[in-house]
């Protein structure tokens, strides 16, 4: 049997209608932007595996540091222990983060390092005497993730509907624009004394659809909420490590954030590890001789070893020359590609930032032909041997940052002759 006829008969998958769904993929072997399947086939890794194979796949230096420090210690306990790559993995990651952070809570992935964020935020507040400071601010298309408080913050859409009445109460805004800000301004600035914090995806909202907004006008928000003294968490899981062109997002905001949410690119994809990091002020509102100001979270495998020691050679390779060049790189034949199909007519929109390239499909009023479009355009792809996971009607580009200009070139190739034909 293959491993397709055999995950049938065991697995549920994430994210899928098993009832309806094209037969997985299995999947034997990876390396560099590449796939490669059992059946044979191959295909182009476009959108990094869910966003997390910065590096490409089975990097060997990742690989290299991961297999000697298995053998050394696999896991400790994380209350009462520490150890190296827990302890260097803060170290090193803290200075290179935008703004001053100065403490790591390690976690488990992207939405475990947004729960914790919001329970330093909300419980900041209770422990300094403030406890009606407890609303969440957030935008109303964010995604940040499928635990309950992580969905509670993001848009109310079909994947939560089944939840809806188990999520707590969130002030949403629409992302700013020059038409809207003052409005947004004033909003917040009614219901600031309510606060506790506000969490936004910084430049892209990733899984809302990548829309993509202006820095300025984020800083105008981050300055008012600053000023009323609303907690800023910036959930940079998809934006971090350099997807969006810098390091990280929020690398150009006047406005730096107090709390940082960090995973998905974090480790290169090679284990689950997630980060929030936090500045002094947080911290010291929970240290206390009191017991309740304790943040009482912790998951077995904190800061598991393997996972920090994954990440701190993402980190060597994240911030040597060859990353920033290809970020260069992948940023300047995106831009190019864009001018090239710029009007088409069967696009809607077409939107970059950094690495990451969206392009909207023109659905017209046909609802039939939209509701089948997505899973049209996943095939389609597929058949040509690139990975693309539309998002509805748009397709988007987030290659790991090792893809070569042929691959980039062969898919703006295919892309070109989807628009002719899909
Ligand atoms: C993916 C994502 C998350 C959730 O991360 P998981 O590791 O999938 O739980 C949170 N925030 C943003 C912005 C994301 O893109």
């Amino acid at each position: 049997m293959t491993l397709t006829e055999r995950d049938k008969k065991v697995i549920w998958h994430p994210y899928t209608q098993a009832k309806n769904a094209m037969p997985v993929i299995g999947i034997t072997s990876a390396s560099g932007p590449y796939l490669f399947a059992e059946d044979g086939n191959r295909y182009i890794d476009a959108v990094s595996s869910w966003w997390v194979n910065i590096h490409g796949h089975s990097h060997p230096y990742i690989a290299e540091k991961v297999a000697a420090q298995l053998s050394n210690l696999e896991h400790v306990i994380f209350a009462g222990f520490t150890h190296e790559p827990a302890v260097l993995l803060a170290e090193r990651l803290l200075p290179v983060l935008p703004g001053t952070q100065d403490k790591v809570f390690y976690s488990d992935n992207g939405s475990t390092a947004v729960e914790v964020a919001l329970k330093m935020c909300i419980q900041f507040w209770s422990n300094s005497g403030v406890p009606e400071r407890k609303r969440v601010l957030a935008f109303k298309d964010s995604y940040h993730g499928d635990t309950f408080g992580a969905m509670s913050v993001s848009a109310r859409s079909i994947f939560t509907d089944a939840f809806a009445s188990y999520l707590f109460e969130v002030e949403f805004i629409d992302l700013p624009t020059d038409e809207n800000i003052a409005d947004l301004r004033q909003l917040i600035a009614s219901q600031a004394d309510n606060l506790a914090c506000f969490i936004f995806e910084p430049l892209v909202l990733g899984s809302g659809g990548m829309l993509m907004y202006r820095a300025e006008l984020l800083d105008q928000l981050l300055e008012l909420c600053r000023d009323k003294g609303v907690l800023l968490i910036a959930d940079e899981v998809m934006t971090g490590f350099g997807r969006t062109g810098v390091p990280f997002a929020t690398a150009g905001l006047h406005n730096k954030p107090d709390i940082f949410c960090l995973s998905k690119g974090l480790t290169g994809g090679t284990m689950a590890l997630g980060i929030t990091t936090c500045t002094d002020k947080i911290f010291e509102g929970f240290y206390s001789d009191d017991k309740l100001k304790t943040l009482y979270h912790g998951h077995s495998f904190t800061a598991n070893p393997i996972a920090c020691t994954a990440a701190l050679a993402s980190l060597d390779l994240f911030l040597g020359e060859e990353t920033q060049a290809n970020l260069d790189r992948i940023t300047r034949r995106h831009a190019n590609f864009s001018a090239k199909i710029s009007g088409h007519p069967r696009l809607k929109d077409i939107r970059q930032t950094g690495t990451i390239l969206a392009l909207e499909w023109e659905t017209g009023t046909d609802t039939s032909y939209l509701s089948g479009l997505r899973d049209r355009m996943y095939k389609w792809f597929l058949d040509r041997g690139i990975l693309m996971r539309p998002l509805g009607n748009i397709i988007y580009l987030m290659p790991p940052y090792v893809i070569s200009d042929e691959d980039l070139d062969y898919i703006y190739k295919q892309i070109e002759i989807a628009l002719a034909e899909i």
